[in-house]
């Protein structure tokens, strides 16, 4: 079979369900991954013949696709800043939002020496912190032993050394003793009555504590990262949180409220406030 055959093939099991630019994407990594093309091929060389077999794994893959299942977690990884990384059921698909939480700290602390990560989930943000920030030691919590062991593995398939915790941060915050010049966190935000706003395939798919919070106490995790803060950031440290776009002054204010001075609020390539920089002074 040629590529173009494979494609429309792809495409008669997954139209209407995607649209022609989705099934356009997801044939591509299917493509590259099932039998390994270079991405090259799919864009100029549509004629070349594949091998015929068609793995099991494949025709599995399309049926998990066409149960709705993240293309991310059918194939077992994702990319994000440029590493990839590992994901199953136990963690969050990693955010394009998120890699620009992460490009903003790169960006503001190559000098940084300790870092730490508050629900660490798959690991993406320490990883590529850890790969981007040459001489920091970066240390990850989280409440979920899957997501650790997750972690765990991407950090090995990408090089880096990372200290791990097991911890639940809303329980125990005084589980170390190091004092940070970062602390990051992409806590879960999401309030229960804004489920109607998420999408079926992240409802059905992705793990509901990574996600949401009760609507009567939505920023329960700010609440324990600022007093872990209090505790354990040093003098010209720096927070780095990503926050609920429909809670940002809410948000800006506990952190006044714990008696932090600077906040700077910053937006998301849609326009979304999506990200907050707090220091002490
Ligand atoms: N941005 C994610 C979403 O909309 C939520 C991530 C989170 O709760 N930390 O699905």
């Amino acid at each position: 079979m040629t590529i173009a055959e494979i494609a429309d093939m792809i495409k008669t099991k997954l139209y209407p369900q995607f649209d022609a630019n989705e099934i356009r994407a997801i044939t591509l990594q299917l493509l590259c991954h099932f039998w390994k093309i270079p991405d090259i091929d799919f864009y100029i060389n549509k004629q070349k013949n594949l091998d015929e077999k068609i793995d099991e794994d494949f025709s599995k893959a399309l049926k998990l696709l066409q149960q709705h299942t993240p293309i991310q977690y059918v194939l077992g990884f994702t990319e994000f800043y440029g590493l990839k990384f590992s994901v199953d059921k136990n963690v969050l698909i990693p955010r394009p939002e998120t890699e620009e939480l992460v490009n903003l700290i790169i960006t503001e602390n190559k000098d940084a020496k300790t870092i730490i990560d508050i629900g660490t989930g798959s690991g993406c943000i320490a990883v590529v912190l850890a790969k981007n920030i040459e001489n920091a030691k970066i240390y990850a919590l989280d409440i979920s032993e899957k997501a650790i062991a997750k972690a765990r593995q991407n950090a090995e398939n990408n090089n880096v050394c990372i200290e791990f915790f097991c911890k639940d941060i809303l329980s125990e915050n005084n589980f170390i003793q190091t004092k940070f010049d970062c602390i990051v966190s992409n806590p879960p935000y999401v309030r229960e009555c804004e489920k109607s706003e998420i999408k079926q395939n992240v409802l059905d798919f992705e793990p509901h504590s990574a996600l949401f919070v009760p609507d009567d106490d939505a920023l329960k995790f700010y609440k324990v990262i600022a007093d872990f803060a209090i505790s354990h950031l040093a003098d010209n440290g720096k927070i780095y949180v990503e926050i609920n776009e429909n809670l940002a002054m809410e948000t800006q204010n506990l952190f006044v409220q714990k008696g932090f001075k600077f906040i700077e609020l910053h937006k998301d390539l849609n326009s979304k406030n999506r990200m907050l920089k707090i220091k002490r002074q």
